[in-house]
């Protein structure tokens, strides 16, 4: 779907824009493989009565049954793989303070995203003209990351108390950049918990399309649809904010 620039005007020169990190800023799927690869080695070293039983599908499946048992904790993931963990080593006879040392290993490999290449250089020229805060449901700790320095907060699930698309991330970057949603942008590759969770507190959204995904037919289009972040400046410089940002 080509950008539909001429028809949806950019915000007025939005004073803060959040930006979600995983398949926005960086594909998280080679990051989250490649940590587990990692985890899963370290544990077949540490803990191979466990790893005999549970592949990488089988430790996945454990997860969401324990996310389903304990929904309060479901918007983070780092306590969900922890909590998974301690009880899979528990049950297997090893020492559960083996969970600590698993998740710090596989933090490790998890911040080793790769950004990808409009990334940097546009955060870098959005940093200047706009308050700048991540807004992710992953784990990621973004200051150990390339991108460590390109934001001025980074929010997560977990300080929100709850997962997008629930809105307490937003409300929460925009009381700590003291504006309302008329002065906020939101920018992410989910159409559900990016997109349609900002229009819902009247925030606008621009959808992130790097793989040439369908927007979802029961949803009403997005603002703005952006192959990369380039797409994203173009409109922003295009739009009636402008002359105020430039
Ligand atoms: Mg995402």
């Amino acid at each position: 779907m080509p950008a539909p620039a001429a028809a949806a005007p950019a915000p007025g020169a939005p004073r803060l824009i959040t930006i979600d990190l995983d398949d926005t800023l960086w594909p998280c799927a080679p990051a989250i493989q490649a940590a587990e690869a990692a985890l899963i080695a370290w544990l077949a070293e540490q803990a191979p009565r466990l790893i005999e039983r549970f592949d990488a599908a089988a430790l996945r499946a454990h997860r969401q049954a324990l996310m389903a048992a304990r929904p309060e904790i479901a918007h983070d993931v780092t306590a969900v793989r922890l909590l998974s963990l301690r009880a899979l080593l528990a049950e297997h006879r090893y020492d559960v303070a083996l969970a600590d040392a698993a998740m710090d290993h596989f933090r490790r490999h998890r911040n080793q995203v790769e950004p990808y290449a409009d990334a940097a250089p546009v955060l870098a020229r959005l940093r200047e003209r706009h308050c700048l805060i991540a807004v992710t449901n992953g784990n990621a700790e973004l200051a150990e990351t390339p991108l460590g320095n390109a934001f001025h907060r980074a929010l997560t699930a977990v300080e929100a108390g709850a997962a997008k698309p629930d809105p307490a991330i937003f409300r929460l970057a925009m009381d700590w950049a003291g504006v309302g949603p008329d002065a906020t942008l939101h920018v992410g590759d989910d159409p559900v918990r990016d997109v349609h969770a900002a229009r819902g507190l009247g925030i606008a959204a621009v959808w992130v399309n790097r793989t040439d995904q369908a927007w979802p037919e029961d949803l009403p289009p997005p603002l703005l649809e952006v192959r990369d972040l380039h797409g994203l400046v173009r409109w922003l410089d295009a739009g009636p904010g402008a002359a105020d940002a430039l």
